[in-house]
C-alpha cells in the first residue's frame, strides 16, 4: 500500500493544521482532489487524530458517494464551489483567530501591502496593494458558497468568513498549507501595525 495516497495526504495535512493550533475543537476541514472526485476530512473529528479513514470521497458538488462509514464536513459544499471557481487542487478551512479579528477590524476587506511575507501568497514584496475579500457568515451551505464564489479574487487565495474563519487554497495541499500559515502572518500582522497606530 502506498504510504503518500490523497488520503493520506489529505489526513497528515489536517494533523499539522491542527498543531498550528487552527483546527480547534474539531472546527476546520480540508479538501483535495483525487482524479475525478474530492476527498474532504470527516465530520466532527478530532483534528489531531485523523487518518486516511477519516477522507470522504464526493463528488466535484461536494455530494458524498454512498457507503462510507463518515460524513464529510458540513462544508463540503463551499469547499467544492471554491475547487470548481479557483481551479485548485486543494483547499482548507480553518478558524484562524488572526483571520477573524481581521475581518472585524476591516469588515470591507483586510488591506495589505509593503512586506516581505506577501511573496508567501504570489504577491510582491513592495508597492503591490492587496486586499484580502471578507464575507459574511452563513448557516446556509449553498448560501455560504455563493458568498465566497462571488467575493473570489484571482490574485489573492483566500477569502475570510467574518466571525468565522478563512477559505485559502493552492495547486496541491502544500500550496494551500504555505498559503495559510503566510496569510495568518499577515493578519497578525496587518493587526499589530494597527495596534501600534493608536
Ligand atoms: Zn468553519
Amino acid at each position: 500500500m502506498s504510504t503518500d495516497s490523497p488520503a493520506d495526504a489529505l489526513a497528515r495535512t489536517g494533523r499539522r493544521l491542527y498543531e498550528l493550533g487552527w483546527m480547534r475543537g474539531t472546527s476546520g476541514n480540508v479538501s483535495v482532489r483525487d482524479g475525478a472526485r474530492l476527498l474532504i476530512t470527516a465530520s466532527g473529528v478530532d483534528k489531531s487524530s485523523l487518518e486516511a479513514a477519516h477522507a470522504v470521497a464526493t463528488d466535484e458538488r461536494g455530494v458524498p458517494s454512498a457507503g462510507q462509514p463518515h460524513r464529510p464536513s458540513a462544508e463540503a459544499e463551499v469547499h467544492a464551489a471554491i475547487l470548481r471557481a479557483s481551479k485548485a487542487n486543494a483547499a482548507i478551512h480553518v478558524h484562524a483567530l488572526s483571520s477573524v479579528i481581521a475581518a472585524a477590524r476591516w469588515p470591507d476587506g483586510v488591506p495589505m501591502s509593503d512586506v516581505e511575507q506577501l511573496k508567501g501568497i504570489g504577491r510582491g514584496a513592495h508597492g503591490d496593494r492587496v486586499v484580502v475579500p471578507v464575507v459574511a457568515n452563513s448557516q446556509d451551505m449553498a448560501d455560504l458558497s455563493e458568498r465566497v464564489v462571488q467575493a473570489m479574487d484571482t490574485g489573492v487565495p483566500c477569502v475570510i468568513v467574518a466571525e468565522h474563519g478563512l477559505y485559502a487554497w493552492g495547486s496541491d495541499l502544500g500550496e494551500a498549507v504555505d498559503r495559510t500559515e503566510s496569510l495568518d502572518w499577515l493578519f497578525e500582522y496587518v493587526l499589530r501595525l494597527d495596534a501600534l497606530d493608536r
